[in-house]
């Protein structure tokens, strides 16, 4: 079997309301999607999708993948899809760098491979761990009473698990939005502080150590370095996120002991296979992880969930589904959703989900073979 064309699509996927990160620094109120379908001489294909949240969150945007994936189809077309490693070395070859680009295609070949062996990814993954997945709710920035309002109403969706958005220009407002958290938050809930960089170290050192909660506290500054600063000098469990990019990052983080967990996102790390290469030396140094995507449709959504479900719990604390924020849903009910608390899979080969052509409308390239 050999890849014989891919096609791309842009899609530009609504939210269903403005969300604020950051301490309402970043705004975002669409995403800019990008679909990739591999075909394969046989009729084979595979599905795969690259949503970086804006162009504000990370280095990453959606004109830049489409620009990439340019370049990136001519280096998989006329290959077998099956050689999953070799092709991401081609495609680090021909374009290095650039791993958010290159997401959507390793996707659409871990497809392709689960469709082949009959079986889905959580089982090509290492198999399935448990029964599901806990949902991770995503609390947007906003007053104490607003942000309690809104774990209140993602509790009664089921969710167990929150990731609250602070890190505001003033300290003071962090604080009270921590407090009013942390003491409305019940027995056995488990609560991720996300700075997503917006504190200098000075203003994190002073937060931190001011507050009662002593859970986790994610990505509180800009760089790695400011980070390790933070967590020499506050007693909270630290995980990170936007500052750890490559296979190395995640080595030098973990000699440094720099973090007890890390957020494990496919399109950040250049894919499902590089994100898995993460999730298992995370496993082995005894990280604790969230693991979804930066961002996308339920096809982005159940592809991350295929790598949490095969990853043993005790390592896992919950997963973020980007599709409850969006307006547009291609596929109502099926693929990874939250049925409260909890996400299960079936075991449809493959991601298990494919976008509808009348969801995607008119190609943005086709690259023949
Ligand atoms: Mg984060």
């Amino acid at each position: 079997m050999k890849i014989s064309g891919v096609t791309v699509w842009r899609k530009v996927l609504p939210l269903k309301q403005p969300y604020w990160l950051s301490g309402g620094r970043l705004k975002f109120e669409t995403l800019d999607s990008t679909f990739v379908r591999i075909e394969c001489s046989d009729g084979t294909v595979g599905w795969g999708e690259g949503c970086p949240w804006g162009n504000t969150y990370l280095p990453a945007f959606g004109d830049g993948t489409r620009a990439a994936l340019a370049l990136l189809a001519p280096v998989v077309i006329g290959e077998d899809p099956a050689g999953i490693g070799r092709l991401n070395r081609l495609m680090d070859e021909a374009l290095p760098g650039h791993l958010y680009a290159k997401s959507p295609i390793d996707m659409a070949l871990w497809d392709i491979a689960g469709k082949a062996a009959g079986q889905p990814l959580y089982q090509l993954f290492g198999g399935r761990e448990g029964e599901a997945v806990d949902v991770n709710s995503s609390i947007s920035t906003g007053t104490p009473e607003e942000m309690v309002a809104l774990v209140e109403t993602a509790r009664a969706n089921g969710y167990r698990v929150h990731s609250c958005k602070v890190g505001g220009s003033d300290p003071a407002s962090d604080i009270a939005r921590i407090e009013a958290i942390e003491s409305a938050r019940l027995r056995g809930e488990k609560i991720t502080f996300d700075v997503n960089r917006a504190w200098t170290p000075a203003v994190a050192v002073e937060v931190m150590n001011s507050v009662s909660a002593r859970g986790w506290f994610e990505q509180p500054c800009e760089t790695y370095s400011q980070c390790l600063h933070v967590r020499n000098n506050a007693p909270q469990l630290i995980m990170l996120d936007e500052c750890l990019h490559t296979f190395e990052d995640h080595l030098v983080a973990w000699r440094d002991s720099a973090c007890e967990g890390v957020k494990v996102k496919p399109n950040r790390l250049g894919g499902l296979s590089k994100a898995r290469q993460v999730r298992d030396f995370g496993v082995s140094v005894g990280w604790n992880m969230h693991i979804e995507d930066v961002g996308g449709t339920v096809l982005a959504d159940t592809a991350a969930i295929h790598l949490a479900l095969s990853t043993p719990e005790t390592h896992r604390l919950g997963s973020w589904l980007c599709q409850p924020h969006l307006t547009d849903d291609f596929a109502h009910g099926l693929g990874a959703r939250n049925v409260g608390g909890k996400i299960t899979l079936t075991d449809t080969p493959g991601i298990g989900i494919e976008p509808a052509e009348e969801f995607l409308r008119e190609p943005f390239a086709h690259y023949p073979g």
